[in-house]
């Protein structure tokens, strides 16, 4: 795959969740840990820092301090539009599909198939289950 136009010539692809538990793993070494169905509600700076108020998972509210706030949450993200940062990207035309499927498919476990005409293709390729599988 691009052999003469690039020095790699080949895919490498890591899967998403296991990109996720990667960082995940990082932070719990570091004694950092990820606090899941917690919401930010809002937020202001102040002379501190940031001043940010949370939803928990019981659905009580809870205020903290911080010197800083990393605005993480994604395409819709509330942190970028309350601060008035224009989103750089573009949104694809075309909409893409993804399923996640268990299926018996001869694939050999590093190579995926991927299929093209003129205005769609398809792609298949392994993904690890939690069990060890594919
Ligand atoms: C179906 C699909 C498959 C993909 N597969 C891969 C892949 O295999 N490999 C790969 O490298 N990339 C993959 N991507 C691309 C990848 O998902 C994105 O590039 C990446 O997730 C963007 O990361 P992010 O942290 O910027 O945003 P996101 O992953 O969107 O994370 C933002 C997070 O912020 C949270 N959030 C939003 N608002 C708030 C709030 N107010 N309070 C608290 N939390 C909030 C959201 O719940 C979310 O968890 C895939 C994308 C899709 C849609």
């Amino acid at each position: 795959m691009g052999t003469g136009l690039t020095q790699f010539p080949y895919l490498l692809m890591l899967e998403q969740s296991h990109t996720e538990s990667i960082l995940v793993e990082f932070l719990n070494d570091h004694n950092r840990h990820v606090d899941r169905q917690t919401e930010l509600k809002s937020f202001i700076n102040n002379d501190n820092g940031v001043s940010a108020i949370l939803k928990l998972p019981d659905g009580k509210e809870e205020t903290i301090a911080a010197k800083y706030l990393v605005g993480a949450d994604g395409t819709d993200s509330m942190v970028r539009e309350q601060l008035k940062i224009p989103f750089g990207g573009k949104t694809y035309e075309q909409s893409l599909f993804v399923l996640d499927c268990k299926a018996k498919v001869d694939i050999p476990d590093d190579e995926m198939y991927l299929a093209f005409s003129d205005n769609a293709f398809g792609g298949f390729f392994h993904s690890p289950t939690d069990d060890g599988g594919y």
